[in-house]
C-alpha cells in the first residue's frame, strides 16, 4: 500500500509504500532531500522527527540486516 506522507520542512507531500500498516524508520523527501525518522500506526503518521545522515545509514544498515534475517 502507499502511504502519503507530507514533508514538514517544504510540505511537499511524498509518499511510502509499506507492507504493513505500521512502519518506524527513514523517510527523505524527495524535493528538499531532507531526511526524517517517521512512525506511522494503522497508515497514519504519528510523529516526524529530523534525522541526520549519519544516523539515517545507521539506520539503513540496520534495515538491510533486518532484511537479511527474513529471507533465511
Ligand atoms: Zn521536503
Amino acid at each position: 500500500m502507499l502511504v502519503k506522507i507530507k514533508c514538514p520542512k517544504c510540505a511537499t507531500e511524498g509518499s511510502l509504500s509499506l507492507i504493513e500498516s505500521s512502519y518506524q524508520g527513514p523517510y527523505r523527501c524527495w524535493k528538499c532531500r531532507e531526511l526524517f525518522t517517521i512512525s506511522l500506526e494503522n497508515n497514519e503518521l504519528k510523529s516526524c522527527e529530523p534525522l541526520s545522515q549519519e544516523e539515517f545509514e545507521k539506520q539503513q544498515e540496520i534495515e538491510a540486516l533486518r532484511a537479511k534475517f527474513k529471507r533465511e
